[in-house]
């Protein structure tokens, strides 16, 4: 679960993370208010969207020549002005995909007399298992570029779970942004209140790009992304309020409420699956076969009637959906609710495209029994390759 760079900021303050003040916005009244509680005589009007890149973003509706997501004010009218160029347009960022996404909120905070800029992120690192830190000064750009172009400049520092943060992991990353003295100590601070807060929340990312030295030689965070392990929530109710719905697939938010996971992917053929490592497979033979899959779906052990109606429901929302293959081994799940299910849905929802069918396992033949009497054209296949093959075939011929 990710959150805005406005609520990244609040929380991480809350841990002694050193950031410059700001207020949210949701209308133009709101963010002039916000901008009157500042100093000035410098503010930063900046859109809050699930997507980084927002300085070098493009508004949708604004010409080619307009400002982007992050605008330097001047004065109070400036930041009306900026406010009311952002809110409800379109940002497109090289994060964002063509499509873009609305400015629903703006963060509007002090500017900040900048001089330098580095990165610095903890994330979860799956090749040792444990928290990694990496920094380095090449900080504002795209880092990606970064590593690609000049690797040498990106330096990895792993933390040991048994003992933690020690004070040389923060001299590590001191001595990696090339920082001596008490910017030297600043840095190791800074890192080691990120720290505690990646491990106090449950964090999967926290990524501070960039991490400036001011005028008068402070460090601060001027921008955060943040994301949570989504199965820790439940340890924290409070961060779980955070989540903004409206930055989410809102078929990933139905399949969350039924506990299925599911994931939107850009392929013709909808997927309905029992177990992740079936579905993997499933998504590989449709590729194998020449289609590609039109989502990952893992309907999990435990599924009752319901469940599957709400899978299938979901698989046939998406347009874009021109046939499905339902692959379950009935282990826990038995052949026979997959099957009433399935009938069930299709007759909820009318049944546009073919449907291939391959059941095993726990009571398969009464699973089979219903879907032959449902007199629903369902296509029956009797393992994993012969499905994969009919469900493509029957697609392009209903193509
Ligand atoms: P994004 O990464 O989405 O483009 P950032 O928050 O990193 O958005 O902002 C882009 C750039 O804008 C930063 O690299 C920094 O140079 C500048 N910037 C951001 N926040 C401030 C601020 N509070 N004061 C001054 N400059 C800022
Ligand atoms: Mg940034």
């Amino acid at each position: 679960m990710n959150i805005h760079e406005y609520q990244a900021k609040e929380l991480l303050a809350k841990f002694g993370v050193p950031v410059p003040a700001g207020h949210a916005a949701m209308s133009v009244e709101e963010a002039v208010e916000a901008a009157e509680r500042l100093p000035g005589p410098l503010w930063v009007v900046k859109a809050q969207i699930h997507a980084g890149g927002r300085g070098k973003g493009k508004f949708k509706e604004l010409g080619p020549d307009a400002k982007g997501g992050v605008r330097l004010a001047k004065s109070i009218d400036d930041v009306r002005d900026h406010a009311a160029d952002m809110l409800g347009n379109t940002l497109v960022t090289i994060q964002t995909g063509a499509e873009g996404k609305q400015v629903q909120r703006l963060y509007i905070t002090d500017g900040v007399d900048i001089e330098k800029e580095f990165y610095l992120a903890l994330l979860v690192d799956r090749a040792t298992g444990r928290i990694a830190i990496v920094a380095s000064t090449e900080g504002g750009m795209d880092i990606e570029e970064v590593a690609h172009s000049s690797p040498e400049k990106i330096h990895t520092i792993t933390i040991d779970p048994a003992t933690g943060l020690m004070p040389h992991h923060g001299r590590a990353v001191a001595a990696a942004l090339g920082l001596t003295g008490d910017l030297a100590k600043q840095a190791a601070n800074v890192t080691a209140k990120l720290y505690e807060a990646f491990v106090g929340t449950d964090a999967s990312q926290v990524e501070i790009n960039p991490l400036a030295i001011t005028g008068d030689n402070k460090l601060v965070v001027l921008d955060a992304k943040v994301g949570f392990d989504s199965n820790a929530m439940f340890r924290h109710k409070d961060l779980a309020e955070l989540r903004d719905l409206s930055e989410e697939d809102p078929m990933e938010i139905e399949a969350s409420k039924y506990d299925l996971a599911y994931i939107k992917l850009d392929g013709n053929i909808g997927c309905m699956v029992n177990g992740a490592g079936l579905a993997m497979a499933t998504m590989d033979i449709i590729k194998l076969n020449g289609a590609e899959p039109a989502n990952f779906l893992d309907v999990g052990g435990g599924a009752n009637t319901e469940k599957v109606t709400a899978a299938f429901k979901i698989i046939l929302s998406d347009p874009s959906v021109k046939g499905i293959l339902v692959n379950i081994f009935g282990g826990i799940m038995r052949c026979d609710i997959i099957a009433e299910g399935i009938v069930a849905a299709a007759k909820e929802v009318s049944l546009g495209v073919p449907l291939v069918v391959r059941l095993e396992g726990t009571n398969v033949q009464q699973g089979k029994d219903i879907l032959a009497m449902s007199g629903l054209p369902i296509v029956a296949a009797d393992d994993l390759g012969d499905a994969a093959k009919k469900i493509v075939a029957q697609v392009k011929e209903f193509a």
